[in-house]
């Protein structure tokens, strides 16, 4: 009797998930023409403000029909990032009379996507990577943009060679670090110079809410349209100086990746067994794992030159190995109310920082427990 009652349910949920998915691929029949029709008229992908519009609207419908409007900004947040990468297959293109962009390197990881996303977007593209140097005149020849996305222990010597480019092309570069290569282009050639370092990795399916940090080298007014480019491919374009550039790298790149390849270290050499680590890990402890995890799945060469290229680093690393050995002697000298007093110092200098912080890693723990498949035996 019991087993019917929930055999009837589980038949009318099973229908109820089916007429989702029906839902979901209507919407994304139509979401694909919206992306049509912005490629055509030139409209971005990503359109802050309809989508603020949007999750309110569907937040109040949640909440007259008893749902939570959490749970509904959720699924639309994913079925949101979903159509943006199966909108993005054309884009506008920000200056049709552009002529040929090169890309330097554009057989390499980011170099390809960069390559696809120019082609995509109408632009005539030619690649030269390094065993094409010796076509390099007839490629580089009455290019209007030349993108150099090479190793970045190569970067200054690949600048080196592009001397001969034409006055009015674009030299610029996508380098995760910018005041060298920056420099470097400013001196070999005197047309317009722009450093690029976009923050993310080449695997990504779309630009949409990806930043690229735009470094200013001369004549901006001529390297305009390519930004106007990268906005139109969705990304947050964010102007700063190639120095303030760099020393946030130090931050957000050397100490984060140094961090995680220290942390590498030490779990190898302690040699737990990691799959008990894993069966009795909480949420928290897979996140960290997989944050450091996936960067020994990734090319150790790329986080080299990341880590030794930046000329802050070093230093950073140093002071935070000083600060580790202060924390330290806090444990070591069972000083607990020092430990709590310096928590308190941080908490203050996170201020509000750090509930926002609480509420952003609350969605990530719970989608890290949502992935997760256990055998519970029943
Ligand atoms: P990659 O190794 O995948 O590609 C580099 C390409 O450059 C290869 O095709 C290689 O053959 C080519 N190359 C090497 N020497 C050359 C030469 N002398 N002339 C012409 N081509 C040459 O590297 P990647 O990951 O694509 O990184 C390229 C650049 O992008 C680096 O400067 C890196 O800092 C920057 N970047 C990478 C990422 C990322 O996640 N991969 C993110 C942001 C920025």
């Amino acid at each position: 009797m019991a087993d019917n009652i929930l055999q009837t349910l589980r038949v009318q949920i099973d229908d109820i998930d089916s007429q989702l998915v029906d839902l979901l691929a209507a919407r994304s029949q139509l979401t694909k023409q919206v992306g049509e029709y912005k490629s055509q008229v030139g409209l971005p992908i990503y359109v802050p403000s309809r989508e603020a519009e949007l999750l309110e609207k569907r937040r109040q419908q949640a909440q007259e029909k008893e749902v939570s409007p959490n749970l509904v900004e959720d699924i639309l947040r994913r079925v949101m990032r979903e159509s943006y990468q199966t909108q993005s297959h054309q884009y506008l293109c920000a200056n049709s009379e552009a002529g040929k962009v090169v890309v330097v390197g554009g057989k390499g990881a980011l170099g390809g996507f960069f390559v696809s996303m120019f082609e995509r977007s109408g632009y005539q593209v030619e690649v030269l990577d390094k065993d094409d140097w010796e076509s390099a005149g007839n490629v580089l020849n009455n290019a209007s943009l030349v993108l150099v996305s090479v190793p970045i222990r190569f970067t200054q010597t690949v600048i080196s060679e592009l001397s001969r480019l034409p006055p009015y092309c674009i030299l610029a570069d996508v380098t995760s670090v910018k005041s060298a290569p920056l420099a470097s282009m400013l001196e070999v050639h005197q047309g317009p110079v722009v450093g690029l370092h976009p923050m993310f990795g080449p695997n990504i399916k779309s630009m949409a809410k990806q930043v690229v940090v735009v470094c200013e080298g001369r004549k901006a007014e001529d390297y305009k349209w390519l930004v106007d480019q990268i906005a139109i491919w969705g990304a947050a374009v964010y102007h700063t100086t190639a120095q303030q550039h760099d020393d946030a790298m130090a931050f957000i790149q050397v100490m984060r990746h140094f961090s995680s390849f220290v942390y590498g270290a030490h779990l190898a050499k302690e040699n737990p067994d990691l799959d008990l680590l894993i069966a009795l890990s909480s949420p928290i402890y897979r996140l960290e794992l997989a944050m450091v995890g996936r960067l020994f799945a990734q090319d150790p060469v790329l986080y080299a030159d990341i880590i030794f290229s930046n000329n802050k680093g070093f230093e950073l690393l140093q002071r935070f190995s000083t600060r580790l050995q202060e924390c330290l002697t806090l444990v070591e000298n069972g000083d607990k109310q020092g430990f709590i007093d310096q928590f308190h110092h941080i908490a203050d200098w996170l201020g509000d920082y750090a509930n926002e912080c609480l509420k952003d890693s609350e969605k990530l723990l719970q989608k890290a427990n949502d992935d997760r498949t256990l055998n519970t035996g029943i």
